[in-house]
């Protein structure tokens, strides 16, 4: 089955993020002002189809919105998601400003198998066990985990609980003072000089410089998240990767399909992804397109 080398699928049932964090192409993107969402009849096809195709990976339900702006929304979607694909490993990010607005109304009924919460106001270790207690969610011990995402951030900058049936929240204390950033599909990269952009946190440490991965330098290297990767935007648009995105006109034609108009499947096995997969696999770094250019994923 061709989808066994996908090993994760990520999924914007809806547009929206409530923040512009300077780190993100939300900055100037426009995420705030109305909430678009995936047509349920097209999201539930998606999912049947990954079920046909042999996937067996993770779901992850974040892209550049804000999960749990919606969380009756997000509740229905993740709750679909686990009927078709019971045996998928399903989490999120989220920013933890409506956790700490409405608390476990947020987390009861919420399927996923993991929940990432990025602290990214710096309000530290504390703040993330009273928003622990806030929201019903039992502290554990960090001996023996590091979850899938953000393994290297350090134990003492981290929390570690579970909630019903969440298994693992992870709480990310003091993001933006821990956390190097990427040039985002070269939306952070000057293209006159090929330099990465000044990027400035605009909340918690605000004011400080937010350093790049590996100083953004030019990649040489190949890349196989085209490959083990789907990247599904709000409005159906396949990318090839987490940073490239149907709605920034740079990065417009890089889309690979639509799953309103086509199945993943017949998106995953078109001429222009599978060109684009071997394009980047094949470490002919001159040859690689714009928004690969100063990436340092994978
Ligand atoms: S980093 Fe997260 S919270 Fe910040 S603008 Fe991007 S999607 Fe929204
Ligand atoms: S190298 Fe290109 S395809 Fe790979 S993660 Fe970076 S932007 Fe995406």
């Amino acid at each position: 089955m061709i989808f066994d080398k996908i090993k994760k699928i990520e999924v914007e049932v809806f547009s929206k993020c409530n923040r512009r964090c300077n780190w993100c192409p939300n900055v100037a993107l426009d995420r705030l002002k109305e909430n678009f969402h995936m047509d349920e009849e097209t999201y539930l096809r998606l999912l049947h189809n990954l079920k046909d195709n042999g996937f067996k990976g993770e779901i992850s339900f974040s892209r550049y919105n804000e999960p749990t702006a919606n969380h009756k929304v997000l509740q229905k979607r993740v709750r679909q998601a686990k009927e078709i694909l019971p045996n998928n490993y399903m989490l999120c990010n989220t920013n933890g400003d409506y956790l700490r607005r409405k608390g476990d109304e947020i987390l009861d009924g919420l399927m996923l198998d993991e929940l990432n919460i990025m602290d990214y106001d710096c309000r530290g270790i504390e703040h993330g066990k009273e928003l622990f207690k806030k929201c019903n969610i039992k502290e554990k011990s960090k001996k023996g985990f590091t979850g899938n995402q953000q393994a290297k951030y350090s134990a003492n900058n981290k929390l570690i609980g579970e909630y019903k049936n969440i298994k693992i929240v992870h709480y990310y204390a003091d993001w933006p003072k821990h956390h190097q950033i990427e040039t985002r599909g070269g939306f952070f990269i000057d293209s006159k000089t090929g330099k990465p952009k000044k990027v400035i946190s605009n909340y918690g440490n605000k004011g400080v410089e937010v350093p790049f991965k590996k100083n953004a330098t030019r990649r040489k290297h190949p890349c196989n998240k085209p490959t083990i990767n789907m990247n599904i935007d709000f409005n159906g648009v396949v990318n090839p990767c987490c940073h490239i995105r149907s709605d920034n006109p740079e990065h417009e034609k890089y889309g690979l399909g639509n799953i309103n108009e086509m199945s993943v499947h017949e998106i995953y096995t078109s001429e222009k992804a599978v060109k684009f997969r071997k394009l980047l696999m094949s470490g002919n770094w001159q040859d690689y397109p714009d928004p690969c250019k100063y990436c340092t994923k994978g």
